[in-house]
């Protein structure tokens, strides 16, 4: 399967996809530096939920809108709960809400999800200029988030499949990401291929995988090939957010109170827009 491991550079406290700037747009995975969170933050955490304060997210945030030429409060989040609610947003929502896959009808606006292992995935069609950014974790790889978002931009939206172009950022990979049939299980009864990505750890008598390494950014990559994206607009940073602990939170690897990192996509505009 061709597909595009390039095009990814880093600026100072970003990865960001080239090419997406050919479009007028931003395509763009957080690193964990130069922030100013401490301790288990350190430092360029852009999450609440484990304990930072709102000021120090507030800040993390300017300090990478300024880097990526956006405005920080044209930056759309929700509350993430692990399942396959896509918001769809044509003006700035006046309250936080709850999601897993934001999609922005319109330039000057930039949807972002936050993780530390799950799998940000960030869309740009450049025809229409709509944007979405998706939290991938196993329960919405399980719900099947990454080919609903699909859906919902071909038929409600108007996208075309081989217009779309896709950056997959970091995530805890096949390499440390070991799990049970809590995990196993409803993941293959949800997609019996994923079996492909998944490397045995331990079987039982009837051969059935008990625990398994997975690899969540391939299967997610499947699913956008099955969908119908073309493979060459498919980016991947292929990171692994547990093995480079300089780069990128991880929950798994520091637990409960780990940092989030973001990624943000979205068309420029000529004139920001601003929340209110
Ligand atoms: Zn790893």
């Amino acid at each position: 399967m061709r597909n595009n491991v390039c095009g990814i550079r880093q600026i100072k406290q970003a990865y960001i996809l080239e090419k997406a700037e050919q479009y007028k747009a931003v395509m763009a995975f957080s690193l964990r530096t130069g922030g100013c969170s401490g301790g288990p933050y350190k430092s360029l955490n852009f999450s609440t939920s484990s304990g930072d304060s709102e000021t120090h997210i507030h800040k993390n945030l300017e300090i990478l809108s300024d880097q990526l030429n956006i405005s920080s409060s044209s930056i759309i989040s929700c509350h993430q709960e692990h399942g396959d609610n896509i918001l769809i947003f044509d003006h700035f929502p006046k309250v936080t809400m709850r999601g897993d896959a934001i999609i922005a009808l319109e330039p000057g606006m930039y949807p972002s999800v936050k993780t530390a292992d799950c799998l940000p995935i960030l869309i740009i069609d450049p025809i229409t200029k709509i944007s979405a950014a998706i939290h991938a974790g196993w329960r919405g790889t399980v719900l099947r988030i990454t080919r609903k978002v699909l859906i919902t931009m071909t038929t409600k939206l108007g996208c075309k499949l081989e217009n779309l172009l896709i950056a997959l950022g970091p995530a805890v990979g096949v390499c440390c990401y070991e799990v049970d049939q809590t995990v196993i299980k409803p993941l293959l009864s949800s997609m019996p291929w994923a079996e492909k990505f998944a490397v045995q750890v331990k079987t039982d008598s009837q051969k059935l995988l008990k625990k398994a390494k997975i690899d969540l950014a391939s299967i997610n990559r499947h699913e956008l090939v099955e969908s119908g994206i073309l493979p060459e607009n498919i980016y991947l940073l292929n990171m692994c957010t547990s093995c480079h602990e300089d780069k990128f939170f991880s929950y798994r690897r520091d637990g409960e109170f780990s940092g989030r990192s973001i990624a943000i996509t979205g068309f420029r505009s000529l004139i920001e827009k601003k929340s209110v």
